[in-house]
């Protein structure tokens, strides 16, 4: 893999990932975004971040399982390698995520124990029974429950201070960032915006949702969730609660903010969050920890998990041109899986599962 010029359209989490590896790999990149370098218009830049392989594969399949952990170790060394380039630290933290049901709800625990257990074929160290006392020794303030589950190798990370710090070291290393372009078309070798158009050796098409209209197979889906600042609540870890009807998870930040989360509607809509479901939302909260009652509601999002027909990423790769999407609910926990993929194809190496390859270079 020689130093190549690489264009990349879209700075949310794959377009940044990219960015940074690819610079500290020697080529020429340029980084092309609708909005001003702060992400906000990114997926990723309000999603609950969690590293939650074997929650998610309860719903996606044993597909990222060992894939899920093995993106996990990359961060670990990733965010020591951000912290040096960047001067910045990431927080984040793999100590483990605990699930919870009301006892009317007991079935959907065992359900969810036994999904795991079939898929991880029932090895012991990923998935502990909490009785209420083991429960309250990891986290003491869900009184609310008798019992639960702790899956010790999942974790969490701050998505915002990874965007700052992935801005940052690609600002440092040299990276040419284009803001406030609205791109209308990727092509081979070619970024064309409403203001101009940039060739490449490679264009690499890193829009998310964004990018549905020249992405085949890619559809939204539609995900809400509120950003809360609670200062009575104390809970270190993710946390999920089993319910029949709502999802509901709690994926904890620094100085007592928490994001809560998340509908999943089939829908690419971007409107702003309903209000039955942000009822939704802070009745299955408030049922989980009542010092929630007394949060400030930060945030109110939307957004769309990119998604193709078997919710797996994808590479589609054309002469000049490489189409990097489809990471739905796990951006962050398969995104270093999918960076490391795309470093892979350019050097004509193997792209790693759970990641689909398309097309040729
Ligand atoms: C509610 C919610 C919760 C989530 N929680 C988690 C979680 O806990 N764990 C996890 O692993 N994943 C989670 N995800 C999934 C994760 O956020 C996505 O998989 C990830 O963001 C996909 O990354 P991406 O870079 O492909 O797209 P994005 O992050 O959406 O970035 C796309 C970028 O392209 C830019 N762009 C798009 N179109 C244009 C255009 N025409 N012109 C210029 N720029 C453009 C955007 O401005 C943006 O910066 C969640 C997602 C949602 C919606």
């Amino acid at each position: 893999m020689s130093d190549m010029r690489i264009g990349i359209a879209g700075a949310g989490l794959v377009g940044r990932l990219l960015a940074w590896r690819l610079l500290r790999a020697g080529h020429t990149v340029t980084l092309i975004d609708q909005d001003d370098g702060s992400g906000q218009h990114a997926a990723a830049y309000i999603a609950a971040a969690m590293l939650a392989p074997y929650s998610e594969a309860v719903g996606t399949g044993h597909a990222l399982l060992a894939p899920g952990l093995q993106a996990i170790a990359l961060w670990r060394r990733w965010l020591q390698e951000l912290q040096r380039d960047s001067g910045h630290d990431v927080p984040w933290q793999q100590r483990g995520s605990v699930v919870v049901a009301h006892p009317l709800d007991r079935g959907e625990l065992l359900w969810f124990q036994e999904r795991l257990a079939a898929l991880t074929h029932g090895a012991a160290d990923t998935c502990q029974t909490l009785d209420r006392a083991a429960l309250l020794s990891l986290e003491s303030e869900l009184c609310a429950f008798d019992a639960g589950l702790y899956l010790p190798h999942e974790g969490c990370l701050d998505n915002r201070a990874l965007f700052s710090a992935l801005a940052q070291a690609i600002t440092l290393g040299g990276g040419h960032w284009l803001k406030g372009r609205n791109i209308i078309e990727v092509s081979q070798g070619r970024i064309t915006t409403t203001h101009d158009s940039h060739d490449f050796s490679l264009a690499l098409d890193c829009r998310g949702l964004g990018a549905k209209a020249q992405v085949k197979g890619l559809r939204g889906v539609r995900g809400e969730l509120l950003w809360l600042h609670a200062p009575e609540v104390n809970l270190s870890r993710p946390v999920r609660l089993m319910h029949p009807r709502y999802q509901l998870y709690i994926a904890p930040r620094p100085a007592a903010v928490y994001v809560i989360g998340a509908t999943e509607i089939e829908s690419d809509s971007m409107a702003p969050i309903t209000v039955r479901s942000e009822l939704e939302l802070l009745s299955a909260l408030y049922s989980v920890h009542g010092g929630f009652s007394e949060a400030s509601v930060l945030e109110a999002r939307s957004h769309c998990r990119p998604a193709f027909a078997d919710n797996l990423p994808q590479l589609i790769a054309t002469p000049g041109l490489v189409q990097v999407n489809g990471l739905y609910r796990h951006g962050y926990l398969l995104g270093p899986l999918m960076v490391e993929s795309v470093l892979a194809l350019l050097a004509g190496r193997a792209v790693l599962p759970p990641i689909g390859l398309h097309g040729y270079l």
